[in-house]
């Protein structure tokens, strides 16, 4: 009989290891919240060893048409004056870097094409309780009539439904970095194209951003805040008003910026925080993606890592016909030193500078040439250390 697993939380890492497992002969279903796909979000960056996964998959080519052209980042005065640039596609190209970006709502979607077929999807519920015996995890939901799997993942990102269930409350694992963001989108008039063009004051950060490719821009928000805040995170309105709060009264083109954000649909607010755990799996369970080892949307990393995490997890259970234990174990010990290095790879400093000492001297250093031979220098030593993906097949 097939080994059957639910995975909860059709983001990007859930059917992207469903895709996996289903090759490895698995039986899978996904339970995801929402009442459809949640096709929200702004650009991931998919990078290294991810690029590998997604080429495994199929996918390289539409991914690669669909990648968001950019040329970087361009930081401007109150009055919308360029004050420095860092032009991270020159440096991409000097790297000869295959790194792209797309849109998160994308790539799920192409994720959920990729698996709709030879998957159970089960939109619109949750899981309620999960009962471990020797014989199965034993699953109430909170509409559907309770099942049976050998095995339940969850994948279903930083507030892990599963992870509050089976390995306790959320504060015991998310490390609170100071600082909150929101995404959204706007109108494109705002924007420059090919650029995410930013305005710092001390502790805060608005852009827009428009590739040279794609209609419409993005928005993004980011605000220093040394204590959390208490509110509820899935109360929209709420953390509308938090972000219209710490913005108000800040120049350039953030009101327009704040009030386009406000209205539209995407708007997406969350803190910045790091999920850190001391173990991925407790029995019959385990985590992957931000639900796991989110390393917070400062990193750029969220995607890869997730990427990366799914293939690896799916290959380790592939690898150990049956011995679930055995699997968990081998899949947090081969990837644990990848997500610490992820993750101690913040650069809020460079996005959000605390003073204006410090947004003088990022605009000052991003215009030397030097920056740009730094990172140069820093990929090649990296590139010879780069691991090579494990063919689990
Ligand atoms: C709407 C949205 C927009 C985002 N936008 C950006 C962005 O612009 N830039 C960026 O860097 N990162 C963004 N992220 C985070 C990014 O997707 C992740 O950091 C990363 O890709 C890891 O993917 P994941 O699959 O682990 O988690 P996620 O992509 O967060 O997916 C988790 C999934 O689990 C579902 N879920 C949550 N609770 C339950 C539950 N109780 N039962 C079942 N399913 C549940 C969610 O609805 C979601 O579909 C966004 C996430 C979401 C959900």
């Amino acid at each position: 009989m097939k080994c059957k697993i639910l995975i909860s939380g059709a983001g990007l890492a859930g059917p992207l290891l469903a895709y996996w497992l289903n090759k490895y002969g698995f039986e899978t279903t996904i339970v995801e919240r929402s009442n459809q796909l949640r096709t929200g979000g702004n650009g991931v960056d998919i990078r290294g060893l991810a690029v590998d996964v997604v080429k495994k998959t199929g996918l390289w080519p539409i991914i690669k048409s669909r990648a968001i052209d950019m040329n970087g980042m361009v930081f401007v005065n109150e009055n919308g004056k360029p004050l420095s640039r860092i032009n991270i596609k020159a440096m991409q190209s000097k790297n000869k870097s295959e790194e792209v970006e797309i849109y998160r709502g994308e790539l799920s979607e192409l994720l959920y094409t990729l698996t709709k077929d030879h998957t159970e999807y089960i939109f619109g519920d949750s899981i309620r309780q999960i009962e471990q015996t020797t014989a199965g995890a034993a699953v109430m939901f909170e509409k559907a009539k309770g099942r049976t799997f050998d095995l339940v993942i969850g994948a279903d990102g930083i507030h892990s439904n599963v992870r509050n269930l089976v390995f306790g409350p959320e504060p015991d694992y998310l490390n609170y970095k100071n600082h909150y963001y929101a995404f959204s989108s706007v109108d494109s008039s705002l924007g420059v194209k090919g650029w995410l063009t930013g305005y710092n004051t001390p502790g805060k950060f608005a852009g827009i951003s428009m590739s040279n490719n794609m209609p419409g821009a993005k928005v993004y928000f980011a605000f220093r805040q040394n204590d959390q805040l208490i509110y509820d995170y899935r109360d929209t309105e709420q953390q509308k008003l938090l972000l219209k709060n710490a913005f108000s009264g800040m120049g350039w083109k953030v009101p327009e910026l704040l009030e386009q954000a406000l209205s539209n649909e995407e708007f997406y607010f969350d803190c910045l925080s790091q999920v850190v755990m001391p173990s991925w799996s407790k029995g019959r369970v385990a985590l992957v993606g931000d639900a796991a080892f989110c390393a917070s949307p400062v990193t750029g990393a969220g995607a890869t890592l997730s990427i990366v995490g799914a293939y690896e997890l799916a290959g380790k259970l592939h690898q150990a016909k049956g011995d679930y234990a055995a699997a968990f174990k081998n899949y947090e010990q081969g990837y644990r030193k990848v997500v610490e290095k992820s993750q101690s790879e913040l650069f809020t400093g460079l996005l959000v500078p605390k003073t204006r000492l410090g947004i003088w001297t990022r605009n000052t250093l991003s215009k030397l040439p030097i920056m740009g031979a730094l990172a140069s220098m820093e990929r090649k030593l990296n590139s010879k250390n780069n691991p090579v993906l494990t063919n689990y097949q």
